[in-house]
């Protein structure tokens, strides 16, 4: 009996340990990292449009103000970028974006976007008397994340606690741009959260800090638009970005060696 009892404390005692371990570094001791909102596109380059003829700069633009006014309901710092003027060079956006987050320690880009689909999947139909392009094929979020670069990692993990929020939230990933078609055939990283490599996409390729592009929903998909529309499902998504929008404690960004601990 004594030995089973110096063999129960050994394991009670094990266990102490493995629990002391997993407890240095639970989740909710990491630094919640500071937000950059991109906002995809510019005025005079406003991106896909809409089933209903809206530009897709427009539902950018809206739905970063209301994700950057819930991070920051939150306690969360945040930066905003627009490209603004008459001159929309991706390169500027690139360039901004880089200053931005080489000042600050732990930091994670989002860049938001609204979705559209192939030539081949549009049909016309009249809206207010105007024909409007729309699909009813794909619906639901995609995520694009840097797949071959340093900082890929990390934003792939953060881009896997977004898509666990935004399932958990009702929403869906679509996987129409995995699709092996012209224009799509894009690689899936996370087929059951719609996350895809981006590195084809500048803005990515050239992150220097961890970095999604969330396509928040296909805008030229009527029902998605119309969906997207109404303020609760757009402020249960940015509740669900939000809370998402964290990385792992073990940071691989330039910038992680200047992190405490
Ligand atoms: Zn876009």
């Amino acid at each position: 009996m004594t030995g089973f009892g110096s063999q129960h404390v050994a394991l009670l005692m094990l266990l102490g340990l493995a629990a002391c371990a997993g407890a240095r570094q639970p989740a909710t001791d990491c630094p919640a990292p500071a937000v950059i909102i991109d906002i995809g596109h510019t005025a005079v380059a406003p991106g896909a449009t809409a089933a209903s003829g809206a530009t897709e700069h427009s539902y950018n633009h809206r739905f970063a103000a209301l994700l950057a006014k819930t991070l920051q309901n939150q306690g969360r710092t945040i930066h905003t970028v627009e490209i603004t003027g008459p001159d929309p060079r991706l390169d500027r956006r690139v360039e901004e974006i880089r200053s931005i987050t080489y000042g600050i320690t732990h930091s994670l880009v989002l860049s938001v976007h609204h979705d559209s689909v192939q030539e081949r999947y549009l049909k016309s139909r009249l809206v207010d008397g105007v024909e409007r392009l729309y699909t009813d094929t794909a619906t639901g979020f995609s995520l694009f994340v840097p797949a071959e670069t340093a900082v890929a990692g990390d934003s792939l993990a953060a881009a896997r606690s977004i898509a666990d929020r935004l399932i958990a939230a009702g929403e869906r990933p679509s996987r129409h741009h995995a699709e092996p078609i012209e224009g799509e055939n894009r690689r899936l990283l996370d087929q059951e959260r719609g996350i895809y490599a981006g590195d084809f996409l500048k803005i990515l390729r050239t992150a220097e800090a961890p970095i999604v592009l969330l396509e928040i929903g296909v805008i030229k998909n009527p029902a998605d638009e119309q969906r997207l529309s109404d303020p609760s499902t757009a402020t249960a998504v940015a509740e669900a970005i939000a809370g998402g929008a964290t990385l792992p404690c073990r940071v691989t960004s330039p910038s992680a060696a200047r992190i405490p601990g």
